[in-house]
């Protein structure tokens, strides 16, 4: 099952579940390429894991973290399935990382990792868009990682019994294939992040996690077309355009 939220031809939006290309809600059918698909949620904070994939640190010559690392990406990052994000003004390298983001269903502080799927909605594609230039001068990554429509999201979120455990997750630009793993080569999994997490902040309904990306990141540039598909979850697809 897949819940999507769109905004309907006449304006109105809403929520319903995805079925192939349809899209059932409120005893209606829409075909989805009539409708404005919209971020699946609107988080109040989006928590990114860094280096969670062995390959990926070594690809960054980077050592694997003996905790999780984390950063924060705020709500003006947020942008939907379909959108042309506008890559930064000026940057030599931008880059795309295809990651399985975990939407929060309640409200979770201090959880025991063995507790943890009780806190999760689902589960929905996640482009974490990132600007090297600035993400290698500074500490933070303010620049690098929370800039304007830098996390496209979705198209849908699925429940959590649809993601099979060793799911590929796979991205291609403009149809070539630049990304290809699967998530069981994540080195923390999703019940020790939310663990790790919640240590520290309280998690909020819609809240995500972007639980890192796997090797074989790589620039974007003017007019490119991603595509970001998910065993079991879907496809969330994008452009970019140079601002
Ligand atoms: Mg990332």
């Amino acid at each position: 099952m897949a819940r999507i939220r769109f905004r309907d031809p006449a304006g109105s939006v809403r929520q319903g579940q995805l079925d192939g290309d349809t899209i059932l809600a409120a005893s209606r059918r829409y075909d989805i390429s009539r409708v404005e698909v919209l971020p699946p949620v609107e988080p109040s904070k989006i928590v990114c894991v860094g280096r969670n994939y062995a390959k990926h640190a070594e690809e960054l010559n980077s050592d694997v973290p003996d905790r999780p690392l984390l950063f924060l990406k705020p709500p003006n990052t947020v942008a939907s399935h379909g959108d042309e994000i506008p890559l930064p003004a000026g940057k030599d390298r931008v880059d795309h990382e295809a990651e399985l983001a975990v939407v929060i269903g309640r409200q979770a502080r201090n959880v025991d990792a063995a507790d943890a799927d009780k806190y999760i909605a689902g589960y929905t594609c996640f482009d974490d868009v990132s600007n090297r230039d600035d993400q290698n001068e500074e500490q933070n990554w303010v620049r690098g990682k929370a800039f304007d429509s830098s996390a496209p999201i979705g198209p849908v979120v699925a429940s959590p019994e649809s993601l099979p455990d060793d799911a590929s997750i796979e991205l291609r630009v403009n149809g070539e294939t630049r990304q290809a793993s699967t998530v069981a080569h994540m080195i923390f999994s999703v019940p020790e992040l939310i663990e790790e997490i919640t240590t520290y902040l309280t998690l909020e309904p819609g809240d995500v996690i972007a639980t890192g990306t796997p090797e074989g990141v790589g620039p974007l540039s003017d007019g490119d077309h991603v595509g970001i598909e998910i065993e079991g979850v879907g496809t969330l697809e994008h452009s970019v355009i140079q601002d």
